[in-house]
């Protein structure tokens, strides 16, 4: 409760944090994390990388993070096949703060920011938060991107930011090589609205899945070298399995970095942070283990999915190429959401009316997950 004395920011009276609800149950299905906990080795390596900087505690971190960079670096070269300097990569509290900082630096008041809906519900708040105008342009029935529209509406407004999710959430769905290249020239050739002439928007790609992808699909890193005005979000939480440790990094041309490097909190990642993702890295293959079983498990369980009926209609499931599956739709989904819950399966009720979340977890949590709903579509 905001006591209304409280000289509160107008835009935010009445406004509720963001998050999904974190309750104690036995199936949690509903923040997209990977459900496979690290290693022994690793969590031995990341006790050795903390006791090698404890003793360095009553100093600042490294502002710049630069071994950071150096592995994220060489992380991307092995994942992506992309080769970047550290000065082309930038980390941070996770890629929310990635994306805030991208806000901060290239969004503020005047400008807009333009999305893809329906994605993710954290956009509108890192342009709230920012003072930057947030516009969306709606994708197709199949959640693919619009390619005319998004065109259309980059040149109509003059965007300063325009930002794509691949794969989407709440989707999955990817987003093609030539519908990044489309965007990426539709920035290239269109002015910010407002700003002096030959300034342009820049194209952000929320690449927080991507390890989930199949192989044919290539990440937009490999395009950074090429377009200065194209910047790449990624995280550490979600394929890498290590949500907990709040690392996510950008990579994008020296000139992003820069920029964003003004913007940032002196001291922003702590050397607890920075030793914790360096011993990760150092273990990226045993981090990234259970990635093509994951990926196994969606394509099992969109089959197993689309095999059901609600009420004869059969279930409809996205295209994924993420670790989780947007499923519909339900008269009521509030319902089978709350029934799956005393059932001990918590999944996540998100995105248009009538669909739903589920993000991948271990064999058996799946199977809970499976007992549950056909309990649940029983009741229908
Ligand atoms: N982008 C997308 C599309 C996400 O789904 C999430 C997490 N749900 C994030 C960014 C932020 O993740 P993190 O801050 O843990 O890196």
């Amino acid at each position: 409760m905001i006591p209304s004395s409280l000289p509160l920011r107008a835009d935010l009276r009445g406004e509720e944090p963001y998050g999904a609800p974190q309750l104690d149950v036995p199936v949690c299905l509903n923040v997209n994390e990977n459900p496979y906990a690290p290693s022994p080795e690793v969590i031995d390596a990341i006790v050795q990388h903390v006791h090698d900087i404890s003793g360095t505690l009553n100093r600042y971190p490294d502002r710049e993070h630069i071994e950071l960079r150096k592995a994220l670096s060489r992380y991307l070269a092995q994942e992506s096949h992309v080769d970047l300097p550290a000065e082309c990569l930038w980390a941070a509290n996770g890629s929310n703060e990635i994306m805030l900082q991208l806000f901060q630096a290239f969004g503020g008041p005047g400008t807009t920011a333009l999305g893809f809906a329906p994605t993710y519900s954290m956009y509108p708040e890192y342009a709230r938060d920012t003072f930057t105008g947030w516009q969306t342009v709606e994708r197709n029935d199949d959640f693919t991107l619009n390619r005319e529209r998004a065109v259309k509406a980059i040149e109509d407004i003059g965007p300063s930011i325009v930002l794509a999710t691949s794969p989407n959430n709440p989707t999955g769905t990817p987003l093609s090589m030539e519908d990044t290249l489309e965007l990426l020239a539709a920035c290239e050739r269109t002015q910010v609205a407002g700003a002096a002439s030959g300034v342009h928007p820049i194209l952000v790609v929320d690449e927080a899945y991507i390890e989930f992808r199949s192989a044919d699909v290539p990440s937009a890193t490999t395009l950074i070298a090429e377009h200065p005005h194209l910047a790449v979000s990624r995280t550490m939480s979600k394929a890498f399995a290590y949500a907990g440790a709040r690392l996510g990094y950008l990579a994008a041309s020296q000139g992003i970095i820069d920029a964003v490097r003004i913007v940032r909190m002196p001291y922003h990642l702590s050397a607890v942070t920075q030793a914790v993702a360096l011993a990760a890295l150092e273990h990226a293959d045993e981090q990234l283990a259970q990635v093509a079983h994951l990926r196994q498990t969606r394509e099992e369980t969109k089959q197993w999915l689309e095999s059901l009926q609600v009420h004869g209609n059969p279930i409809r499931v996205a295209d994924s190429q993420s670790n989780f599956l947007f499923f519909g739709t339900f008269p009521d989904r509030e319902f089978v959401f709350n029934e799956l819950l005393k059932r001990g399966v918590l999944i996540r009720d998100v995105g248009p009316t009538g669909w739903l979340r589920v993000c991948m977890g271990t064999d058996e949590e799946m199977e809970r997950f499976r007992d549950a709903f056909r309990e649940v579509l029983a009741l229908l």
